[in-house]
């Protein structure tokens, strides 16, 4: 009897492993059961092996016979996502944050802590909010004052979202990396991995309706797609945060948009009129109006 993959999971199953592979984490390949085991206890998956080699990542990553075996494992372990997080406990999101931060201590997780940084930029806003902007980390002004987009592109971030007719309080702003890369250079893959399972546990906290993701290196971060600006904006995507679940069961992930870096916009102020229709999809979405002009 043919035990094929459902359609659905196994398009999931690999966006999460295409997901999970950008990221760098590869843990799931190592993990118990042995492979014997594996194989006895998943005849579905086995079956279903021909599917899965189609990515070329995983042909690479490993022989044939294995990844039938792999694919009952990922499905397990991914899907079950990781064990409780600390803050799964506090009594309010604010107080949830406050762990994740504490949990960040003074960190020196990656090698950003060593190139200069003044101070960690964590995040700032409504712990509640239903919309939630993520850029790529904190430039020269956010690493003085310990707070993300407070500079130029903050400015203009903060009108932007005034312009959604929201004030920045009701918003939450966070960045992929939370230490100032030297020079405001492209944060690295191995830094955005170490990071980003921290923005991860404060977006699960925040359960935004909807993520902006701010510029390409962001929405690559979040979403794990490889793909132009021109081809990423425009459309919603269902996200949930990797390797966390929230201790709310009835959020069921955050729609997420990308739209351009405001600094990007600084430097081709042409392109604001294409931000700005990314925007209006996403006040469509919140139920927000633009403010009626004075
Ligand atoms: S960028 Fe993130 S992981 Fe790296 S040192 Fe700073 S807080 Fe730690």
């Amino acid at each position: 009897m043919s035990h094929a993959l459902d359609p659905n999971l196994r398009r999931a199953l690999g966006e999460r492993m295409r997901y999970y592979h950008e990221l760098g984490i590869y843990d799931f390949y190592r993990r118990e059961p042995s492979i014997s085991e594996s194989v006895e206890s998943a005849p579905a998956a086995v079956e279903a092996e021909p599917q899965m080699p189609s990515q070329p990542e995983l042909r690479e990553e490993m022989p044939i016979r294995k990844s039938a075996v792999v694919a009952a494992d990922v499905e397990e372990n991914i899907f079950e996502v990781s064990a409780p997080k600390p803050e799964q406990r506090a009594a309010d999101p604010s107080a949830a944050l406050k762990i994740i931060r504490e949990d960040l201590g003074d960190c020196t997780r990656c090698k950003l802590h060593k190139q200069g940084r003044k101070q960690i930029v964590f995040g700032v806003g409504n712990s509640s909010a239903e919309l939630m902007f993520v850029g790529e980390g904190p430039g020269a002004d956010e690493d003085t004052q310990g707070e993300p987009f407070v500079g130029r592109a903050g400015q203009l971030l903060n009108n932007m979202i005034k312009a959604m007719g929201l004030r920045r309080e009701e918003v939450y702003i966070a960045n992929v990396v939370k230490c100032r890369p030297p020079g405001n250079r492209t944060p690295e893959r191995d830094e955005c991995d170490t990071c980003s399972p921290f923005l991860m546990r404060q977006i699960a906290v925040i359960k935004p309706k909807v993520v902006v993701a701010l510029g390409a290196v962001a929405a690559k971060n979040l979403l794990a797609i490889n793909a132009p600006m021109a081809e990423l904006r425009g459309r919603f995507y269902d996200f949930m945060p990797a390797g966390v679940r929230s201790n709310d069961p009835s959020w069921q992930g955050a729609k997420l948009a990308v739209t351009y870096h405001p600094a990007f916009l600084l430097r081709d102020p042409r392109q604001k009129g294409e931000a700005w229709k990314d925007l209006q999809m996403v006040m469509k979405h919140l139920g927000l109006r633009a403010p009626k002009p004075a």
